[in-house]
C-alpha cells in the first residue's frame, strides 16, 4: 500500500527522514514512529478535531461546552487495540476529550455512540445500553479474527524471514512483548502487523517479529509501504 504523503519535498528535523519526489526516505533506525507523528501532523495540521472540528487554543482553559481545545493528540482511526498501524493513513488530530472517549472503537462506531451519549431521556438510555452490548461482541469477534479488523488491502502476508531486522534487542522482553504474548496465547493469533518499508526493512512492529520467532509461525500479516524506503543515512 501507499502511505500518504504530502505532494512537496520536505525534510525532517534533525534529518531523521525525508519526503522527495513521492518517496518518504527514513534514515535513523527506529525513528518510524516519531516520523509518522510528524508527518499526520504535517499532512492534517495541527489546530482542529477531526471529529468535533473544534479548534485548538492553547491560551484557554478547556471545558466541555467549549468551542475550542486545548491539547492536540493523534487517534488512530482502526485502534490499536485491533491492530490499527501507526501510519499517517491511519492517524488523524484529534482533542483529548474525543481521543478518550473513542478509545477503541471505529470511526462509525464513534460517531453512534456520540449520538446516544450525554442524553438523559429513557428512549436514548436503551439504544445505549444495546450498542455498547453490541460492541463488545463485536470486539470480541476482532480479537479472535472472526471479524475483519484492518482494511484487507493495506494487508499482504508474508515470510517473516525474509524482512530485515537492522536492529536488535539489548534489553529483556518488555512489557509490551508480554501484553502481544498473552494475546497470542488466548486468541491464536498476533495482535499485530509488522510495516516494512519497499526494500523490506522493518519500520515497526519488532514484537511481533519476535512473537512470530518464538512461536515458530512462518508468515505474518504485514503492510508494505511501497512508497518508503529504508536507508541508513542521507545520501
Ligand atoms: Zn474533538
Amino acid at each position: 500500500m501507499k502511505l500518504i504523503l504530502p505532494d512537496y519535498n520536505y525534510v525532517f528535523e534533525d534529518e531523521i527522514a525525508e519526503v522527495k519526489d513521492g518517496i518518504l526516505y527514513v534514515y535513523k533506525p527506529g525513528a518510524f514512529k516519531e516520523v509518522m507523528y510528524r508527518l499526520t501532523y504535517l499532512i492534517y495540521g495541527k489546530d482542529e478535531c477531526y471529529f468535533c472540528h473544534r479548534k485548538l487554543r492553547t491560551d484557554i482553559s478547556e471545558t466541555d461546552e467549549s468551542k475550542y481545545f486545548s491539547q492536540i493528540t493523534l487517534d488512530h482511526l482502526v485502534p490499536q487495540e485491533f491492530g490499527g498501524p501507526t501510519i499517517s493513513n491511519n492517524m488523524r488530530p484529534a482533542c483529548s476529550r474525543c481521543n478518550n472517549l473513542k478509545s477503541n472503537m471505529y470511526p462509525d462506531e464513534f460517531e453512534e455512540y456520540c449520538m446516544y451519549e450525554g442524553k438523559k431521556d429513557k428512549e436514548f438510555k436503551n439504544l445505549r445500553k444495546n450498542f455498547k452490548e453490541k460492541l463488545q461482541l463485536k470486539q470480541e469477534k476482532r480479537r479472535y479474527g472472526q471479524l475483519e479488523s484492518i482494511p484487507k488491502e493495506w494487508v499482504s502476508d508474508e515470510l517473516f524471514r525474509t524482512i530485515y531486522v537492522n536492529f536488535w534487542i539489548s534489553e529483556p522482553l518488555g512489557v509490551e512483548y508480554f501484553k502481544q504474548e498473552k494475546f497470542y496465547k488466548k486468541y491464536k493469533r498476533l495482535p499485530k502487523l509488522a510495516i516494512v518499508s519497499q526494500n523490506r526493512f522493518l519500520l515497526d512492529g519488532f514484537n511481533t517479529i519476535l512473537l512470530a520467532k518464538y512461536n515458530f509461525c512462518e508468515r505474518i500479516n504485514v503492510i508494505v509501504l511501497e512508497n518508503v524506503y529504508y536507508s541508513g543515512f542521507p545520501e
